[in-house]
C-alpha cells in the first residue's frame, strides 16, 4: 500500500520498525502533491521539495543513532495559512497579507518544531478564515478531493482537502464558527475543535478571539488525539490560554462506551435537513446504542438564535481585529493622496467582498445606537446558549449531532446568498459561543459517495469523553483512513 495512504500511527510504527525511512514518506507525499494538486488547490504556499526531503533526512539520521523520536517526527502535514509560519508566507488567503512573512512561529509551531514535524505547506482557507467553502479565498477556490465540482467545506477546506486526498497525513485547522469539523465532514476526515483556551491562539491570525480555536485534521481519531497532544497546553503568550495540566489523550484510545449517556437535541433535527444525512445520523445513534451507550432525548433550547447571536459577535470582533490592515501596522499599502485616502484605497483593494460585509456588519452591531440592540444583547443570548450545554451535560456524557444539514454542496451555488451560507452553520456555532470541545468523524456516505460527519461535543475540557466515544466509534463502525480516489 502506498505510504500516502496511511494514518500516522501507522507510519510512526514504520519508522520505528525500521521498516521505512522517513524519507521514503516524505518522496511519498511529495508524488501525491504532483499528481493532485493541480486539480484540487488546497495549498497556498508549498514548501520546496529538497526543504521536504531535508527535514526528513534529519529524522531518518535520528532514527539510525538510536534516538527517540516523537509521534509526528517525519510525517509530513499541512498548516493552514492562518497560523504564523516565522519566515514563511502566511497570508489567510487575503491580498491583504499577500506578501506577509511572519517574524515569528506560532506557539502551535514552535510545539512542532521541537517534535520535528515536517510541513507541506500552507492551506487555503475562505479569506480570514471568514466563510464556510473556501470558495472566499481571494486566490482560487479548492476543490472537494471525492469530487472535484463540489466545495470542500470551510474555512478550513484546504487542509481537508489535502488530508482526504493523501496530500498531508495531517492538518492544523481553525475553528471559529466550524471551520475544523465542517470541512472535515465535507472531506471525510475526522477534525477535532478543543475546548476555548486549550490551544494557544499565539500567532493564530484573529478573525473572532473569543471563538477562535486551533486543532488536528486527521485521518482516523487515533491521530486527532495524539496531533492534539502534540499542540495543546498552557502558554503564556496568550492570556486566554487554560492553566490546567493536559491529560494524556491516548488514554482515552478504549474502545468502550457503555453506560455513556449520549445526548441527542431535539433541536438539531430540524426540517430542510438533508434526508441522506438525518439517515446517517440515525444509523450512528442506533449503532452507539448497540454498543451500549445509553440515549438520553434531551433539549438545548436556546440553538435557534445561534446563527443571529455567532454572527454578531464573531463580526463585531472581526470588525477590530480587521482594523490593524490600514497599510501602516499591517497590509499591502495602496497610495493615496493623504493618510485617509491611502488607508481607504488599501482597504477598499485589498479585502474581498465577504470580509467587507462583515466588517460592515460589526461596525453597525458595535456603534453607539446599536451597541444595546445588537451587541450587548447578543453577549447575554451566548450565555443562555451555554446554559442550555450545562443543562444538558448535567445529563449526559457527551451530546451527538450532525456536522452541517447537507453534505458537500456544488461550487457556486450558494456564494451569492451570504444568508443561506449563515445558516449552513447552525449545527457548529453553539459549540464556539459556548466554548466547548467538538469531534467530527465520519459516519457514511451519501448515493454519490459523498462523505456525511456526524459531531460529538463534550463538557469544558471533556476531549477525553469525545475522543473516547468517537473511537469506540470508529473501531466498529467507522470508515477510518479512506482517501478519496475519485477523478483520477
Ligand atoms: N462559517 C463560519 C463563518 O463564516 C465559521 C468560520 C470559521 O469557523 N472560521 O464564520
Amino acid at each position: 500500500m502506498s505510504l500516502y495512504k496511511k494514518t500516522v500511527h501507522e507510519l510512526h510504527n514504520l519508522l520505528l520498525n525500521k521498516e521505512v525511512k522517513a524519507t521514503d514518506i516524505a518522496k511519498s507525499y511529495l508524488q501525491q502533491i504532483d499528481a493532485r494538486e493541480e486539480q484540487i488547490f488546497a495549498y497556498n504556499t508549498l514548501t520546496e521539495k529538497e526543504m521536504v526531503l531535508k527535514q526528513a533526512e534529519k529524522v531518518d539520521e535520528k532514527l539510525a543513532s538510536g534516538e527517540e523520536i516523537s509521534f509526528l517526527a517525519g510525517i509530513p502535514g499541512a498548516i493552514k495559512d492562518n497560523i504564523c509560519t516565522k519566515g514563511i508566507r502566511t497570508t489567510c488567503s487575503s491580498k491583504m497579507l499577500d506578501n506577509f512573512i511572519p517574524p515569528y512561529d506560532a506557539t502551535v509551531i514552535e510545539k512542532l518544531t521541537a517534535a520535528d514535524y515536517i510541513s507541506l505547506g500552507k492551506t487555503n482557507l475562505d479569506e480570514f478564515a471568514m466563510g464556510g467553502s473556501t470558495e472566499n479565498s481571494a486566490f482560487t477556490r479548492t476543490n472537494n478531493p471525492w469530487n472535484y465540482e463540489y466545495v470542500p467545506g470551510g474555512s478550513s477546506g484546504g487542509s481537508a482537502a489535502a488530508v482526504g486526498s493523501g496530500m498531508a497525513a495531517w492538518a492544523l485547522g481553525s475553528d471559529t464558527g466550524g471551520s475544523i469539523r465542517q470541512p472535515s465532514a465535507f472531506c471525510g476526515v475526522v477534525g477535532l475543535k478543543p475546548t476555548y483556551g486549550r490551544v494557544s491562539r499565539y500567532g493564530l491570525i484573529a478573525y473572532a478571539s473569543s471563538l477562535d480555536q486551533i486543532g488536528p485534521i486527521a485521518r482516523d481519531v487515533t491521530d486527532a488525539a495524539h496531533i492534539l497532544q502534540a499542540i495543546a497546553g498552557h502558554d503564556e503568550m496568550d492570556s486566554t490560554s487554560i492553566a490546567d495540566k493536559c491529560p494524556n489523550y491516548a488514554e482515552a484510545l478504549v474502545a468502550d462506551v457503555k453506560g455513556l449517556k449520549i445526548g441527542i437535541p431535539e433541536e438539531y433535527f430540524i426540517d430542510g435537513m438533508d434526508k441522506e444525512v438525518a439517515a446517517k445520523i440515525e444509523e450512528a445513534i442506533a449503532n452507539f446504542k448497540k454498543l451500549g451507550a445509553e440515549i438520553v432525548p434531551i433539549s438545548l433550547p436556546n440553538t435557534k438564535y445561534a446563527i443571529a447571536t455567532y454572527y454578531l459577535i464573531a463580526c463585531a470582533e472581526a470588525s477590530t481585529n480587521l482594523s490593524r490592515y490600514d497599510g501602516v501596522s499591517y497590509g499591502e499599502r495602496v497610495a493615496g493622496e493623504d493618510i485617509v485616502s491611502m488607508m481607504t484605497n488599501t482597504r477598499t483593494a485589498k479585502f474581498g467582498e465577504e470580509v467587507k460585509r462583515r466588517i460592515m456588519i460589526g461596525n453597525y452591531a458595535l456603534s453607539a445606537g446599536y451597541y444595546d440592540a445588537y451587541y450587548l444583547k447578543a453577549l447575554k443570548v451566548r450565555r443562555l446558549i451555554k446554559e442550555d450545554y450545562d443543562r444538558a451535560f448535567q445529563q449526559v456524557d457527551v451530546i451527538l449531532a450532525p456536522v452541517a444539514p447537507t453534505p458537500a454542496y456544488k461550487a457556486g451555488s450558494i456564494i451569492n446568498n451570504p444568508l443561506q451560507m449563515y445558516l449552513q452553520d447552525i449545527f457548529t456555532v453553539p459549540l464556539n459561543l459556548a466554548g466547548l470541545p467538538g469531534i467530527s468523524l465520519p459516519c457514511g456516505y451519501t448515493t454519490n459517495n459523498l462523505p456525511i460527519g456526524m459531531q460529538l461535543m463534550g463538557k469544558p475540557l471533556g476531549e477525553m469523553e469525545i475522543i473516547r466515544a468517537a473511537y469506540t466509534y470508529e473501531q466498529e463502525y467507522g470508515f477510518p483512513n479512506k482517501i478519496a480516489e475519485v477523478n483520477e
